[in-house]
């Protein structure tokens, strides 16, 4: 496993639509392992491939109750809604206020190339929104409602996905 360079907003990587994976190969493999080490070294709770420069369908997850991998997600249903909070690796030390559905419930392929489906409420509905955005080119400072604070004024410890 190694840590990978985290591309920052502004980099045309970040703009582009992702293409599914096929096939789970040992690079891809390798890929994931590296997007969690990754995730987990940058204190985030979601990474997406485009954002370690690899324009393929693929996330991971944390927010608190271990990590979900998931190859070429989608969301099948969404409802409630939530504002709040949003930040990104990508644009160190910013955020924002994004409104985001309240549950979501996704489908993906697991690292086994086993599909699978999740119920994510919270935190995580808008880890999995945000992320799968990142997968169509799509950054979550297109969404904010009172354009991008920053976090200089404070002190406390945000997430970041
Ligand atoms: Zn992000």
């Amino acid at each position: 496993m190694a840590l990978r360079e985290i591309r920052i907003d502004g980099d045309p990587v970040l703009e582009k639509v992702c293409k599914p994976v096929k096939e789970m190969t040992p690079r891809l493999k390798e890929l994931v392992d590296d997007m969690l080490e990754t995730m987990y070294d940058a204190n985030g709770v979601g990474l997406a491939a485009p954002q370690v420069g690899v324009l393929r369908r693929i996330v991971v997850i944390d927010v608190g109750d271990g990590p979900y991998v998931l190859v070429n997600p989608e969301i099948i249903e969404k409802d409630g809604e939530q504002t709040g909070q949003e930040g990104c690796l990508s644009v160190p030390g910013k955020y924002g206020i994004v409104t985001r559905p309240m549950h979501v419930r996704a489908k993906a392929l697991d690292k086994d190339m086993k599909e699978y489906e999740i119920d994510a409420e919270g935190l995580f509905a808008r880890a999995v929104c945000h992320e799968l955005d990142h997968l169509d080119g799509k950054m979550y400072t297109e969404l904010v409602e009172d354009g991008l604070h920053s976090y200089d004024d404070e002190p406390e410890e945000e997430e970041n996905e």
